[in-house]
Parts: structure tokens; sequence; C-alpha cells
């Protein structure tokens, strides 16, 4: 299963960088990876499959779409229930009054 990667994300690689950071930011997403050191700022283009071995966690993912846009719908619906059966009971009342 390929590694979904996105820019802006923060990586850790098991390799040590010659500057004694662990932690690269996701810059080029492509055949080949780019990633800048957090620390020194240096560029390095990884193909991805270099990439992949070296990877050893996510520290941050730059997007995460899918949890919120299925927020606003839930909510809605919640929303929805909760007056539909309030005037339901209202108006039954007022008309056999
Ligand atoms: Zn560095």
């Amino acid at each position: 299963m390929p590694v979904e990667v996105n820019v802006d994300d923060i990586v850790r690689l098991r390799k040590v960088h010659p500057c004694g950071s662990y932690e690269w930011r996701v810059v080029r997403i492509g055949a080949d990876i780019g990633l800048k050191c957090l620390k020194c700022g240096r560029r390095v283009l990884l193909p991805r499959s270099t990439f992949e071995r070296r990877l050893k966690s996510f520290i941050s993912r730059a997007a995460a779409p899918p949890p919120e846009a299925a927020a606003p719908t839930r909510w809605l619906s919640a929303e929805r229930a909760d007056s539909d059966s309030t005037n339901t009971t209202g108006v039954e009342d007022s008309y056999s009054a």
C-alpha cells in the first residue's frame, strides 16, 4: 500500500541528517518527494520508494479534509430531527383544542 503524503506534512525519517535533525517538511510531491530539513533548511529530493523506506512516522499531517467534511452533514440531520418532533407536537395540540 503506497504511503499517502501531502505537501506541508512534517515527517520523521530513520536516518539522521548531518545537522542532527530527523524532521523534514514535505515541499514537493511527484515521482520524487521533495523534503526540506526543519533544522538547517536544506532541500533534498528522494525517489518515492526511498522516501517510503526511510519514513519512520508522520509528526503532523497538513491536510485532513475527510473528517471535517463529514461533520456538518451529521449536525444538520440531528438538528432537523429535533425541530421536527417539537413542531409536530405543538401543531397537534393547537388543532385539537
Ligand atoms: Zn538538516
